[in-house]
C-alpha cells in the first residue's frame, strides 16, 4: 500500500529539516512506537522521526510524501489513550519537540497564539504569567496544543466552560499536498459556510498537521475553590450531581471516584487524600468571586449534606488544591501497569448511575475489576479494563483476564449505546476503538466520514489506519 523511505528520500529530508532533526536509529525511536496505551500488540516502529522546525519545512515533508505515498503520523506529547500516535504502517513521524514558539499574546482578545508543540504545562505558565486563564484541564500536562486540538480534549474542567474546541479559534494546518491554510479567526461569531476549524478539531491527525492555534482564553476568577465530599457508596454520590445542577449551580468540575482508587492513587504518589471517612467521593470545583465562591459552596454543601453526604471538606488552599487536582489527574497512572484499556464512553448526564450501575453488574458477573470514575459533571465515566487487582498491597492478576477481556469491553460499549452515549467523549478513536465505531454510527454516517477524509487525504497518508 506504501512505499518505504529510500536513500534519496531521507537526504531529501535531511536538505530540509538539517541532519540531526532526521532520527533513525532504533533505540532513538523506539519510544515512537507507542503513547500511553498499553496493550503492546498494537506497538509498531516508524522508519523516520523528523523533528522539523517551522511549517514551511512541514510543508516541504509533506510534499515528498505525498508523491512518493509515504505515510505520515503527527505525534505531540505521546499522551493520548487509544493509540492515536502509532505508526501502525511505519514510515514517518513528525515530532513537533522544535515547535514551540509562543507566536502572540493578544491582550485586547484575549487569545494567544502558539506553535503547536507547546506543551500544556508551558501554555499554562503563559496564560499565568499574563493574568489569563485557560479552563480545559487534561490531566497530563506534557499534552501538546497540537495533540489537544486534534483529540478535541476534556478533562475535568470541562463542565462549565467546556472543552477544548469551544477554545480554539483558528488554525494553521498544512494539508497532505503540502498546502497551507488558515481556518477560522479571532471573530465571535460565524456563520460562514461550513466550518473547516471545527472538522480539523477530534480529526487526530488524518485529515491535516496542526502547526499553529489561536487559543481563547477568559479572565481568571478571584477564587476557585474545591470540594471534597465523602459518601457511603458510589450510588448516592452520582446520583447527587444532577441535582447540584438543577439548582443552576455550574461548577467548573465534577468528579466521582472511589476509595479503593484513592487508596492506590495515595500509594503511588506517597500523598495523602484530604479526607479518609467514606467509600466514595464527588471533587466539585466552583469559581467565581470570593463571596461567589464561598456561597456556592455552601449551597452544594447543603444539598449534598440533604443527599447523603457524610462531611464536606472545603480546600481553598491553592497548593493543596493542585495537589488534589494531581491526586485525580494520576489515576491512570497509579493503575496502567494492570491496566488494559481504558474506556471513555460519555453518557448523558442523566444516565451515568444507570451506566456506573450497568458496569458493576459486569464486573460481577466475570469476576473481574473494572474501577470506574469520571467527570460526573459531563457524563464522561472512565472505566478500566484490567489484568490485575490490587490486594493487601500487591497486584494480583485477575483469573482467565486475557479471555474475560474482549467479553467485558463489548458489553460496556453495548451499554453505553443503550444508555444513549458516545463512543469517546475526550481521548479520541484512534486505533483501540474503531471496531465500536459502526455500534455508535450508522454505515452511511461512517461513510460520509470516510469521504471527507478522502476529500482532503485522497492518497490516504496522512495517520492511516485511524478512525475506520
Ligand atoms: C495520565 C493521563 C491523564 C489524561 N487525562 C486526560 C483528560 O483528563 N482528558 C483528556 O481529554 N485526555 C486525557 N489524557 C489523554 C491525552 O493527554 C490527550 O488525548 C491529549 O490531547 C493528547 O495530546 P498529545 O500531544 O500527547 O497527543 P499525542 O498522543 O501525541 O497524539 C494524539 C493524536 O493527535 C494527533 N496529533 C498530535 N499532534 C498533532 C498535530 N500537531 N497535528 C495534527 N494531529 C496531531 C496524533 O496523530 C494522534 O492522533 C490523559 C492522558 C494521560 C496519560
Amino acid at each position: 500500500m506504501y512505499n518505504k523511505l529510500s536513500e534519496e528520500i531521507l537526504e531529501g529530508f535531511k536538505k530540509i529539516i538539517g541532519e540531526k532533526n532526521v532520527i533513525y536509529d532504533r533505540e532513538k525511536i523506539i519510544d515512537y512506537s507507542h503513547d500511553e496505551i498499553t496493550l503492546k500488540e498494537f506497538y509498531n516502529l516508524p522508519e523516520v522521526v523528523l523533528k522539523p522546525n517551522n511549517n514551511l519545512e512541514i510543508s516541504e515533508i509533506l510534499k515528498i510524501c505525498y508523491r512518493e505515498k509515504i505515510p505520515v503520523t503527527a505525534r505531540g506529547g505521546g499522551t493520548g489513550l487509544s493509540g492515536g500516535c502509532i505508526p501502525i504502517y511505519g514510515g514517518v513521524i513528525i515530532d513537533f519537540e522544535n515547535m514551540k514558539k509562543v507566536i502572540e499574546v493578544d491582550k485586547e482578545n484575549f487569545t494567544i497564539t502558539v506553535e503547536a508543540g507547546l506543551t500544556l504545562k508551558e501554555f499554562y505558565e503563559i496564560v499565568n504569567k499574563h493574568n489569563m486563564f485557560f479552563p480545559p484541564h487534561p490531566g497530563d500536562e506534557s499534552a501538546t496544543i497540537g495533540g489537544l486540538i486534534a483529540t478535541n480534549a476534556g478533562g475535568a474542567r470541562a463542565v462549565k466552560y467546556g472543552v477544548m474546541r469551544n477554545f480554539v479559534k483558528e488554525i494553521e494546518v498544512v494539508l497532505p499536498d503540502g498546502s497551507i491554510e488558515t481556518f477560522g479567526g479571532k471573530y465571535k461569531k460565524c456563520s460562514s459556510g461550513y466550518s473547516l476549524l471545527n472538522l480539523f478539531i477530534g480529526s487526530e491527525g488524518t485529515l491535516g498537521i496542526i502547526t499553529k492555534a489561536t487559543i481563547s482564553l477568559i479572565p481568571p476568577s478571584e477564587k476557585i475553590y474545591t470540594l471534597i465530599i465523602p459518601f457511603k457508596d458510589l450510588g448516592q454520590g452520582i446520583k447527587v450531581s444532577p441535582l447540584i445542577i438543577q439548582k443552576k449551580i455550574i461548577p467548573l468540575a465534577i468528579e466521582f471516584l472511589e476509595k479503593n482508587i484513592i487508596n492506590l492513587v495515595e500509594n503511588y504518589l506517597n500523598k495523602k487524600w484530604p479526607c479518609e471517612i467514606g467509600n466514595a467521593y464527588l471533587m466539585i470545583m466552583v469559581d467565581g468571586t470570593e463571596e461567589e465562591t464561598l456561597k456556592t459552596s455552601e449551597k452544594i454543601a447543603e444539598i449534598c449534606s440533604e443527599n447523603g453526604a457524610l462531611d464536606v471538606f472545603i480546600i481553598e488552599d491553592e497548593k493543596r488544591q493542585k495537589e488534589v487536582l494531581d491526586m485525580r489527574s494520576m489515576i491512570y497512572e497509579a493503575l496502567k501497569s494492570n491496566t488494559l484499556e481504558i474506556l471513555d464512553i460519555t453518557v448523558p448526564v442523566s444516565k451515568i448511575y444507570n451506566f456506573v450501575y450497568e458496569v458493576k453488574k459486569i464486573e460481577e458477573k466475570y469476576k473481574t475489576y473494572i474501577p470506574i470514575y469520571g467527570h460526573a459533571g459531563d457524563g464522561n465515566v472512565h472505566t478500566h479494563i484490567m489484568k490485575g487487582e490490587f490486594k493487601e498491597n500487591k497486584w494480583v492478576e485477575i483469573e482467565n483476564w486475557k479471555e474475560k477481556y474482549k467479553l467485558v469491553k463489548d458489553e460496556i460499549h453495548i451499554i453505553g449505546k443503550n444508555l444513549n452515549g458516545i463512543l469517546s467523549g475526550e481521548h479520541g478513536i484512534g486505533l483501540l476503538k474503531k471496531e465500536y465505531l459502526s455500534l455508535f454510527f450508522s454505515e452511511k454516517h461512517i461513510n460520509l466520514m470516510k469521504e471527507i477524509k478522502k476529500i482532503f487525504d485522497p492518497n490516504n497518508i496522512l495517520n492511516p489506519g485511524k478512525i475506520f
